[in-house]
């Protein structure tokens, strides 16, 4: 028999990935993987980044796409 809850909480641990970067979640700067990764983020919406289409955003784009 298998217990679903079990591995359920492992994987909602190592599933996690970074919005900034989409490098994997660490618990201390949820949900980002870094201090810095949490700054820009902060500093995007204290600027009202997220309100206009930036060209810094290809970053991101790049990273999330790098996979396929
Ligand atoms: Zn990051």
């Amino acid at each position: 028999m298998k217990s679903p809850e079990k591995s359920a909480v492992n994987d909602n641990a190592g599933s996690a990935k970074c919005p900034n970067c989409a490098a994997p979640t660490v618990s201390a700067y949820k949900p980002f993987c870094s201090k810095r990764c949490a700054d820009v983020d902060l500093h995007r919406w204290l600027s009202g980044g997220y309100a206009i289409p930036a060209v810094e955003t290809d970053d991101d784009a790049d990273a999330g796409l790098s996979e396929s």
